[in-house]
């Protein structure tokens, strides 16, 4: 704890320091981003360094020169770019002269396009060697914007892709030099970022992704059609893909935090939110000698090679506040910013309140105190509430989810006094920002849950829904319980509409869930098993079983064919089997144990391959892999239908088979799915929804149950079509083929 205060105090006066005082006493840098050369072999999109022809490089005396200027006193770590820093012959006597420079440094490295092989790895080999004889740290980073042929389309450059990835395997697996892979996200390869990621991750390279900035020393003003150049879609997939690298890729806290910002700015209207190193303490020397504070927006200050740098420095402060206020706000640029103390503080301090607030076992025993004054009303059409919440898992939703989201607010819109205001607490509010424009909701009002505008709007509104999904075993019932025990003291209208019950199974939930039960007013549920076990086991009396929501939403479409019919689904209309399959968690695997669960996981995987390739097969069907749900939270399918997809075409090429595969990259709307479904062949359902979207829409489908008997069993046993259903055990130990044969 003493430790603790001591670091956070350290901070606190080093943030002081950096971002305070040095307003009005500049520090030195303490970085130096070093450009060696204006030249490069590359053709890339978002550069066109490699239109220069050589001219004046400092030499390296020269260099030695310039950084013996006491501007230069306190600098830690120099960054070597260019151009193409490799095609400098002297390039070792630039680090010799950057590793003997006094005070020593901590910390050097370099980025590489690796085009000439050879010529790269001797050059990055020499360095390293300079660098450990001076006990100075060394990396390597070489770009990487994608596999095969989306790396060499970025880049311009044929069979750079081979060359990056051989240097990257052997700098990483045959040296000691710690290395990455730098990827710069354009319009090109901005939607196959993903299977770089899979890519990374299965062969445990680490690397950084950024978005494309115009930037004066690159001279790319003029490359606006590769350079954040993005629709509306393709962002939204940038913002779930920078979610993703965040919590599921990068470990460091300071590069998680610049993809936060990367997030915030693609997708949420932010604008910088991380500060930047280049503000303070960081500064550039380009191979001619010129000094800028940043390489995007910076003037040159002036030629180091002819004034002294502190002067160039310290005389131009002006214009570097010039740029903090005119340019910083929309420069998406990765320049990383580390947490700072205010930040630290904020974020304990926010988690403080929510454990406080949001404690289950605290919200159990106030909402038991609660006398609950249940109005009855079986008619909501005629409830005449103005401020509405809609409450449950939204921020997560599925395909399935924004289905039922849309189907609650059409019942609260066509109500004879429908709400003047529609709330909608999210968990991730840049996920529910879309499903609203995506599903063309109009007017409604996202706040975040755990916020304290979603507090706010607990006390104003005068009703609350939890509109779908599970009730289940899982913290977040916190929120909904919260909003009820408000509802309860306030008297708003407290109702469930089409959730369902499960899996509930530990005790603190089963409390939490008793009591959203016991404040509700009105109860609807999806399922006749949420039903009675609702009645039984929470005593409750007045409750209906009614279909899912979503089921309305389906036939809406449904009965309107133009949305069907013409339409080109996203990936074409092509004689199809399209499949919406999921990963199947640990969650559903019952009784056993993790080596059980592994084994059976492997086996269905593989099994399943083998099962869309025969259907593939049998009906001359090619074979497309759609998702129900894109984001990390809860599971994005596409991850798992590029996995799918590698192992069929491992098959396809292996054995020679005609059916060709293709997943979508891009999320996928309810809309799209439908179409999807309606002009395949065959539908292969897996998430739920999908079955309850391919029975409702009466397209031809086989079911998968990972549930173990669960909800889907149980919904196509009340539509009396068990037939359809084969189980996930089943599929695994192989016995599948007969019923797909029969089904065909
Ligand atoms: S323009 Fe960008 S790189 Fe330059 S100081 Fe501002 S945020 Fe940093």
């Amino acid at each position: 704890m003493f430790n603790e205060i001591k670091r956070l105090g350290k901070l606190a006066i080093q943030d002081f320091r950096t971002k305070q005082l040095s307003k009005i006493f500049p520090l030195k840098p303490t970085v130096l981003n070093l450009l060696v050369n204006d030249v490069c072999n590359s053709r890339c999109q978002m550069c066109l360094i490699w239109k220069n022809k050589k001219e004046q490089e400092f030499s390296p005396d020269e260099l030695a020169h310039i950084l013996d200027d006491d501007l230069f006193s306190d600098l830690k770590y120099v960054g070597v770019s260019g151009g193409e820093p490799t095609l400098r012959n002297d390039l070792p006597e630039i680090f010799e002269v950057i590793c003997s420079k006094k005070p020593r440094i901590q910390y050097t490295g370099i980025i590489t396009n690796a085009i000439i092989e050879d010529v790269v790895k001797k050059r990055v080999l020499d360095c390293a060697a300079i660098c450990k004889a001076h006990n100075v740290k060394f990396y390597v980073m070489i770009s990487l914007d994608g596999l095969e042929e989306v790396h060499d389309t970025v880049r311009g450059r044929k069979n750079n892709f081979d060359s990056a990835i051989k240097l990257l395997n052997y700098f990483h697996k045959e040296t000691n030099i710690p290395t990455s892979f730098g990827c710069t996200i354009t319009n090109s390869n901005a939607l196959y970022v993903d299977e770089l990621l899979d890519y990374a991750k299965s062969v445990g390279l680490y690397g950084r992704f950024r978005v494309a900035e115009f930037i004066n020393r690159l001279y790319n003003e003029e490359q606006t059609e590769f350079i954040k150049n993005f629709d509306n879609k393709t962002l939204y997939h940038l913002g779930l893909f920078f979610f993703r690298a965040e919590h599921h890729f990068e470990k460091r806290k300071i590069y998680q935090k610049t993809y936060r910002n990367i997030r915030g700015m693609l997708v949420e209207g932010k604008t910088r939110q991380i500060g930047c190193p280049y503000q303070t303490k960081s500064v550039v020397l380009t191979s001619r000698g010129d000094l800028l504070y940043c390489s995007p927006k910076s003037p040159i200050l002036g030629n180091t090679l002819q004034y002294a740098p502190r002067k160039l420095y310290f005389s131009n402060i002006a214009k570097r506040q010039e740029i903090i206020k005119k340019d910083c706000d929309n420069c998406i640029h990765d320049y990383h910013e580390p947490i700072t103390f205010k930040e630290q503080l904020s974020s304990a301090l926010e988690c403080r309140r929510k454990n406080k607030i949001y404690n289950c076992a605290v919200l159990t025993e106030i909402a038991s105190k609660l006398v609950k004054q249940k109005r009855s009303t079986t008619d909501l059409s005629s409830l005449r509430s103005k401020k509405v919440l809609i409450v449950g898992w939204y921020g997560t939703e599925t395909v399935g989810d924004k289905a039922i989201l849309w189907t609650v607010i059409k019942n609260l819109r066509s109500r004879s006094n429908p709400p003047k205001q529609i709330y909608l607490s999210s968990l991730y509010p840049f996920v529910s920002l879309w499903t609203v424009k995506e599903m063309e909701l109009g007017d409604i009002d996202v706040v975040e849950t755990y916020s304290k505008e979603f507090e706010k709007v607990c006390n104003e509104v005068d009703e609350v829904v939890i509109g779908g999904g599970p009730l289940m075993d899982i913290e977040p019932l916190n929120h909904i319980l919260y909003a009820f025990i408000r509802a309860a003291k306030s008297k708003a209208f407290a109702r469930v509409e089409g959730c369902g019950i499960g899996p509930l199974v530990s005790p603190r939930y089963v409390k939490v869930v008793n009591q959203i039960i016991r404040l509700s007013d009105h109860i609807t549920l999806r399922d006749r098993v949420s039903t009675e076990r609702c009645i039984k086991e929470f005593s409750l009396s007045q409750v209906s079983t009614v279909s899912d929501p979503a089921a309305d939403y389906v036939l809406s479409i449904k009965n309107q064919p133009e949305f069907l019919q013409d339409k080109v689904p996203p990936l074409g209309k092509v004689r199809n089997v399209s499949c919406f399959l999921r990963k199947w968690t640990r969650k559903y695997s019952g009784n056993l144990n993790k080596a059980e669960y592994q084994s059976m996981k492997c086996n269905f995987e593989k099994q399943l391959t083998k099962l869309v390739i025969f259907i593939g097969q049998s009906k001359e069907l090619d074979i497309h892999l759609l998702p129900m749900h894109t984001f990390h939270v809860g599971g994005d399918d596409r991850v798992f239908n590029r996995d799918i997809a590698r192992q069929i075409s491992h098959l396809i090429v292996e054995q020679g088979f005609k059916p060709s595969v293709d997943f979508a990259r891009e999320p996928i709307s309810p809309l799209e799915i439908l179409q999807s479904m309606y002009h395949a062949e065959l539908n292969i359902c897996m998430r739920f929804h999908s079955v309850l979207f391919a029975e409702t829409l009466d397209v031809p489908y086989i079911a998968i149950d990972y549930t173990g008997g669960g909800k889907i069993k149980a919904f196509l046993e009340r539509k009396g079509k068990l037939d359809r259903l084969i189980s996930l055990q089943d599929i695994a130990a192989g016995k599948w083929e007969h019923k797909i044969a029969r089904l065909l």
